[in-house]
């Protein structure tokens, strides 16, 4: 049995100290509203409208008091031009299905915005806009000074509801938020509040389930986590450098052998901050990267030199349950193995399970968030059985990784 060391100091949470919907007279206002409507597209169409809807309310509450709902938002990588292949427009029906009701598409090059005010000006109260997309204009992504006040000239208050943008200092997510009143919409609230339970101020003992396939573009995550978590699971491909740092005989699976000092370190930095590392003991591996591959468990003290790990194996998987079962709060970014490939969704999916099914019956809070991540616990068919599940990709893991996130930061320093 694995015997988590409960930490009892925890950190406050600086982040819910923002100011809110509820602080500000929306009352027949003009008000700007920055969205992450950069939706997943196929065949033409938004393919997963989760963030619009769970920015409904925010929008509700404007136009239910006669405000003016102005909605921003980035669309793709446009790179600072205007082009048609990423008109904002191709989300507007998605947008109109989550509110029920009609929305104004404004199309801008955001160099003059004297037209787009008419239109708002002209319109009824309680109308709805959508803006084009703000990376039409270089100054977006690189957060200038006039291109957010051609922004704020179109509304008097401004409210971010777009969390999975808030790890970028851009016009519409940053320097807009310092020109006019400014508060957290009620999704970006809610996503904040939900993370921080998970990581900031969360009931112990914690654990961390870190997967996915390499240490590299985790290293300032898993350092974070050791200080905050009383327990870091680690699966996936990764698994597999701190393994070859043990020693262990990983044959021809993933490995960044160059990181094998730096999984040491991690280790050894883990028992300073008494925190227990979990390791898979043993794994499904295959001798080819392909779904239905032939495939055999073996322990991890009795390696095939030739194979390559692609899922944990069923004692890791009980050690895992295990060491859930002791837990209060989980949180979760990175498949346990190569996921898209069947069978070696293998142990994400019993492990996504078997957090669902705590998590059901109050026995945990879980959070989980990136964009794998997400993917794995929707082919599990777990994702409403979480607590919280983070569609943002970069911010949750710079949230992961203690760094302050620009967005977010612009709303604390505001003055209502
Ligand atoms: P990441 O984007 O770092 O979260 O990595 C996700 C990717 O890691 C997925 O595409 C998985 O297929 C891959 N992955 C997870 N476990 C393994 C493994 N044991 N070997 C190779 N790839 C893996």
């Amino acid at each position: 049995m694995i015997i988590l060391e409960s930490k009892t100091l925890t950190k406050g949470c600086a982040m819910l100290n923002l100011p809110t919907m509820d602080d500000i007279e929306l009352r027949h206002k003009n008000v700007l509203v920055r969205l992450d409507l950069n939706l997943p597209v196929m065949n033409g169409k938004v393919s997963d409208a989760t963030r619009i809807i769970r920015s409904v309310p925010t929008i509700r509450d404007i136009i239910k008091v006669n405000g003016k709902a102005i909605l921003l938002s980035h669309f793709g990588r446009p790179k600072g031009k205007v082009d048609p292949n990423f008109s904002l427009e191709i989300v507007v029906d998605s947008v109109k299905n989550a509110l029920k009701r009609d929305v104004i598409f404004i199309d801008t090059d955001w160099t003059d915005v004297s037209k787009a005010k008419k239109i708002i000006d002209n319109a009824p109260l309680g109308s709805v806009f959508i803006m084009q997309n703000t990376r039409f204009h270089p100054g977006e992504e690189t957060n200038d000074a006039q291109l957010a006040a051609l922004m704020a000239s179109l509304g008097e208050i401004y409210i971010n509801d777009a969390f999975s943008a808030a790890h970028r200092a851009h016009a519409s997510t940053e320097k807009l938020a310092h020109l006019l009143p400014s508060v957290v919409g009620r999704a970006m609230q809610r996503e904040i509040r939900a993370l921080s339970d998970g990581l900031d101020k969360p009931q112990h003992p914690v654990i961390a389930i870190i997967g996915g396939a390499k240490v590299s573009t985790k290293i300032d995550l898993i350092e974070n986590l050791l200080k905050k978590v009383d327990g870091l699971v680690i699966g996936g491909g990764m698994a597999n450098t701190f393994l070859y740092a043990m020693g262990v005989g990983i044959g021809n699976s993933l490995c960044e052998k160059d990181l094998a000092e730096t999984a040491n370190r991690i280790m050894d930095k883990s028992e300073e901050e008494h925190c227990t590392i979990i390791l898979p003991v043993d794994a499904n591996v295959a001798w080819k990267f392909e779904a239905n591959a032939k495939h055999r468990y073996y322990g991890l003290d009795a390696m095939d030199p030739n194979g390559m790990i692609l899922d944990i194996g069923p004692s890791s998987i009980e050690r895992i349950k295990g060491a859930i079962e002791e837990a209060k709060t989980i949180i979760w970014n990175g498949p346990l193995g190569a996921f898209e490939y069947e069978p070696f969704d293998t142990g994400t999916n019993e492990i996504a399970k078997f957090v669902a099914k705590r998590t059901r019956s109050g026995d945990l809070v879980s959070v989980a968030g990136g964009g794998d991540t997400v993917a794995a616990l929707a082919q599990a068919g777990v994702i409403d059985d979480f607590t919280y599940v983070s569609s943002a990709g970069g911010a949750f893991l710079e949230w992961m990784e203690g760094k302050p996130l620009p967005g977010i930061e612009a709303l604390k320093a505001n003055k209502l």
